[in-house]
């Protein structure tokens, strides 16, 4: 079976701008980026969206909060503010298949998203 776009990029068989990683996390910038800080946080273990989500992958999610908040001071925008989003399915517009946070900040965001 062909590896998902996000698990080439854990193996480093596609290149990305890699900001943070260890054992069973790593952060990239987004290649087509909606913000002036435009990161995906997502967990090596390939896990198609939250709707795969078993009991053991509980330990990545609070984990990847974490994660997050080191990059925010890491970017310099701890103070400014962030926002995080999980786009899960169709109606969310979920591209790829393997469970990604996108953190974005260094812009005013609207509310509601779009
Ligand atoms: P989704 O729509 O699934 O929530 O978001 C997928 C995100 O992955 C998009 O923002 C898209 O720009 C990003 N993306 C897709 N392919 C690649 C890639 O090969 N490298 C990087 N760095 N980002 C990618
Ligand atoms: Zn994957």
């Amino acid at each position: 079976m062909n590896k998902c776009i996000f698990c080439q990029i854990v193996d480093k068989n596609i290149k990305a701008d890699i900001v943070y990683e260890d054992k069973n996390i790593v952060a990239f910038r987004d290649i087509n980026p909606q913000a002036p800080v435009h990161i995906l946080v997502i967990p090596k273990k390939h896990i198609s969206s939250i709707m795969s989500l078993q009991e053991e992958d509980e330990k990545y999610i609070g984990y990847i909060y974490r994660v997050c908040k080191e990059i925010a001071k890491k970017e310099n925008v701890s103070k400014t503010g962030f926002r995080l989003v999980v786009n899960t399915g169709k109606d969310a517009g979920q591209e790829v298949q393997h469970l990604h946070f996108h953190f974005l900040a260094g812009r005013k965001l609207n509310w509601p998203p779009g």
